[in-house]
This record gives structure tokens, C-alpha cells and sequence, in this order.
């Protein structure tokens, strides 16, 4: 009869909205305004790559070693260098990055001897082709351009 009687009178709904409505403080509300409010991301975040030039000259400070490309697990990054027939000094022409198989592991970045690349704080990867998700050498040198949303 109980039973029959919590049924009829929605007791069990208006209990879930009680417990609903007595946490719609604003003070607790946690959702992230995102993109409007940038997140706060971790310290240790490893996103989207970049490769780093030297500030002094415009020049890459990768030496075309190809340490990175043999640690990464799903060898993923692609040196592409040639030698300088003056200098004998090889130097770099591409450089791939596909970040649709990266998983973030930062294996490359810690097998570059020289701190040419870089997985920076930068989230925004998304693209709409799988095209759009192979990094050149020139978006790696610039950088993704995070978007900025205005209201
Ligand atoms: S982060 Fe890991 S998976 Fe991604 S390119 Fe570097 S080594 Fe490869
Ligand atoms: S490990 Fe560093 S220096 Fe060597 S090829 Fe990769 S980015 Fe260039």
C-alpha cells in the first residue's frame, strides 16, 4: 500500500528534484565557461608540438639528428634533411608531425638533445580532416593559433 501510494503521489520524483534543486547554489555550480573562460591546464601537460627556432637568428635549433623520430613508439614524425655541400652540415627541409596517432608520451621531446622540440600547453589540435591533424615544419616552427572566441 505504501508502495502503491509513493507511485501515486510521485514521491520518488519529487524526492530527485528535492536533491536537484538543493544543489542549484550558483556557488556550486562547477561547469567550466569554456571557450569564453580559459581552462587552468596542468603544469605537466604535454599538447600540441612545436618546433623551436633560436630567438637570435630565425633558425631551427634541430640538428636533423632523427632522435626523436626513432623514440617516438608510433613513428609518427618524419626529419627530412639533406648536407650542405659548403658546411657538410646536415640541414633540416621537413619536418612532419601527424598528431591524429600522438599520444602524448613525450618520449620525443625527451630524446632531443638539443630542446628543438617541444609539446607545449596548447589544446586547441582539433581539425576537420585527417589531412588537417599532419603538422608541417612551418606550423611546428609557428605554432598552432589557439582560437579565441568572443561573446
Ligand atoms: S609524444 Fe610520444 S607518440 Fe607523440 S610523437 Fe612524441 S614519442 Fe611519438
Ligand atoms: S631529436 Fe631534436 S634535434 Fe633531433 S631530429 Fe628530433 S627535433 Fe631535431
Amino acid at each position: 500500500m505504501k508502495q502503491l501510494l509513493r507511485k501515486v503521489f510521485l514521491a520518488d520524483l519529487i524526492e530527485g528534484l528535492r536533491v536537484t534543486f538543493r544543489h542549484q547554489h550558483p556557488k556550486q555550480i562547477v561547469t567550466e565557461q569554456y571557450p569564453f573562460e580559459r581552462p587552468k591546464i596542468g603544469e605537466r601537460y604535454r599538447g600540441a608540438p612545436r618546433l623551436n627556432i633560436n630567438p637570435e637568428n630565425g633558425e631551427t635549433l634541430c640538428i636533423c639528428c632523427d632522435l626523436c623520430a626513432l623514440a617516438c613508439p608510433e613513428h609518427l614524425i618524419v626529419v627530412g634533411w639533406e648536407r650542405n655541400p659548403e658546411t657538410k652540415k646536415k640541414q633540416l627541409v621537413t619536418f612532419t608531425y601527424d598528431i591524429s596517432r600522438c599520444m602524448f608520451c613525450g618520449l620525443c621531446e625527451d630524446a632531443c638533445p638539443v630542446d628543438a622540440l617541444e609539446l607545449t600547453q596548447d589544446f586547441e589540435m582539433a581539425s576537420y580532416t585527417r589531412e588537417g591533424a599532419i603538422l608541417d615544419r612551418q606550423t611546428l616552427e609557428n605554432g598552432l593559433l589557439p582560437a579565441r572566441y568572443r561573446y
